[in-house]
């Protein structure tokens, strides 16, 4: 699963600290994060960076490293006495459903790839193609939207390859 950062509000610095934050976060916006892990490492240099703001600045007011599960959400705040905070910024980062890329080859149909889904064969990591001298499938593209059997023609034209092996149930089931 990819995602992208599709909204980035930096709001004007407070302080010397601040400043040096929204400096540092302008460089994520409109981003795309190749997986789980790389959104993971974001979130952790964030945190990081806001701490090492913290400590190099001891007498203002720390700022608050946030991040929302649910609305996937990082953002950073300073409370302001017993008001509502300030927000420092608001990172809005939501997950790539699909690819659409325009191909000669494939139908409109199947312009629209999904992520994770061979585009030609249908099959997916837990449901591999396979082939007596390539054993099963691998992604031939790094957005994960054709496999190894269906880019290579000496594969996919050889009779013996066999696509989505588990739903299509080849000769290993029957
Ligand atoms: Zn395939
Ligand atoms: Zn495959």
């Amino acid at each position: 699963m990819m995602f992208f950062v599709y909204n980035l509000s930096i709001y004007s610095p407070k302080n010397k600290a601040c400043k040096e934050l929204n400096d540092f976060i302008v460089q994520f916006n409109h981003i795309l994060i190749k997986d789980e892990c790389s959104l993971d490492a974001l979130r952790c240099s964030i945190e990081a960076k806001i701490n090492e703001i913290n400590s190099a600045h001891p007498k203002l007011r720390p700022i608050r490293y946030d991040w929302n599960e649910s609305l996937m959400r990082i953002d950073a705040s300073i409370k302001a006495g017993s008001g509502c905070p300030d927000y420092l910024f608001v990172m809005d980062v939501c997950c790539v459903q699909s690819v659409f890329q325009f191909s000669e080859a494939n139908s409109q149909a199947n312009a629209i790839a999904t992520l994770g889904i061979c585009r030609v064969c249908g099959c997916t990591e837990n449901d591999p193609c396979y082939h007596p001298d390539h054993s099963t499938c691998w992604w031939a593209d790094e957005e994960h939207t054709i496999c190894s059997h269906c880019a290579d023609p000496d594969i996919a034209n050889d009779p013996i390859t066999e696509h989505c092996i588990n739903s299509k149930g080849g000769h290993h089931e029957k």
